[in-house]
């Protein structure tokens, strides 16, 4: 039975896999932690474990926090070296002030810190995997942030919203609740008047992409509106649905679960789920290595569940080699899906457009059936 509302996400049956995302405007203020508030969710957390639910927590604060223990202005975000010197010193508190409270419910914290690359790369993806299912199994309570200190910009995710959605996929969770200072997405600027809050969302469309203001309210955190999007986008793939509510308040699963209020993203349909962890995996990816541009006759067929075929492609960009995840466009540069390629770079170039009987003699060897054979791809 798939989540068909807010409710479902306290359901065990309708939501067995909760992750629980926490921003650092409720985390922390610039005095220090949110302890009393932090001691009621956590209560939440253990009531859901008592239901049987799993819970994993995405944590943020850790370079708030910091940035109040070094005395950092910008809440330590005016350089990457005082958000990585901040995020070393917030954590190690953050994850103490978990550990200790979720204890006291006798329950195990487990700190994982991930960088973008963890979850990017099959391999370590896996592993990441592998590690959660266990300690899952264990009964612990994964408390996930980005490994901040050592994540130079190139390789960040940069907000724990994505990051969330991308745990979820990894843990295959069924829901994934995003606790901002927002209640979740308003039909224009939520200062307007008159502006209201979207119940339910179904699918990420070009609309509600332009409801959204990129910026964290509070300063403190990193996300905002589109990296919430984003992370519904990524989830959706994965036939997960997605929740924003606002965690402000004194028992905030309660409020978004028991009064529905927040905003819940339905996955459009739970092709993600059909299509296999793999597929999943492939289509949340956030670095690609390249990309394709493919004729409107390729995309007619990509649609229908083929492969790419030389013949259909139009352009070659990036430097990638076989086996990298690369995205596939139209002629207006809208992506189509990502997918890994049968060839490096430099042979997808030479094969445009030929037919696979001129293909043997342009590599000088037997040609493989697709540039992007359909097991290997995800449309977006
Ligand atoms: N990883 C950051 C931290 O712990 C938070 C990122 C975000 O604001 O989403 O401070």
């Amino acid at each position: 039975m798939p989540i068909a509302r807010l409710s479902d996400l306290a359901d065990k049956t309708a939501c067995p896999r909760l992750v629980v995302k926490v921003g650092s405007s409720l985390l922390v203020t610039r005095e220090g932690p949110r302890r009393a508030w932090l001691e009621g969710l956590v209560a939440e957390i253990a009531a859901a474990k008592a239901r049987g639910q799993d819970v994993i927590v995405v944590s943020s604060g850790a370079i708030a926090l910091g940035a109040t223990t070094l005395g950092l202005d910008k809440g330590g975000r005016g350089s990457l070296a005082d958000a990585q010197a901040a995020a070393a010193v917030g954590q190690i508190a953050l994850s103490g002030l978990w550990a200790e409270l979720l204890g006291r419910h006798g329950l195990t914290a487990a700190q994982l810190l991930l960088t973008l690359e963890d979850l990017e790369d099959r391999r370590r993806y896996l592993n990441a995997t592998a590690t959660l299912t266990r300690l899952l199994d264990a009964g612990a309570v994964p408390v996930i942030n980005e490994n901040d200190s050592v994540a130079t910009q190139e390789i960040r995710f940069g907000d724990n919203d994505r990051l969330a959605s991308r745990v979820a996929q990894a843990a295959r969770a069924d829901a994934v609740l995003l606790l901002s200072d927002v209640d979740g997405l308003y039909d224009r600027n939520p200062k307007e008047a008159g502006a209201k809050l979207l119940p339910e969302v179904h699918g990420v469309t070009a609309e509600i992409h332009a409801m959204a203001s990129g910026d964290s309210s509070s300063g403190l955190g990193s996300g905002g509106m589109t990296s919430k999007l984003q992370a519904a986008e990524i989830a959706g793939l994965a036939g997960i649905a997605l929740a924003i509510a606002n965690g402000i308040h004194e028992a905030p699963i309660a409020r978004a679960t028991d009064e529905g209020i927040g905003t819940l993203f339905l996955p459009k349909d739970v092709r993600g789920r059909k299509a296999g962890a793999r597929k999943a995996w492939l289509g949340g990816r956030l670095r690609l290595r390249g990309a394709l541009t493919v004729d409107a006759g390729a995309a007619g067929a990509l649609a229908k569940g083929s492969s790419l075929l030389a013949k259909g492609v139009t352009e070659v960009e990036g430097l990638f080699q076989r086996g990298d995840a690369i995205a596939i466009r139209d002629g207006e540069g809208r992506i189509l899906a990502h997918g890994l390629s049968e060839y490096d770079a430099v042979e997808c170039a030479r094969l445009i457009g030929t037919h696979s009987s001129e293909q043997a003699d342009i590599l000088g060897y037997a040609p493989r059936s697709a540039v992007v054979h359909r097991d290997q791809l995800i449309l977006l």
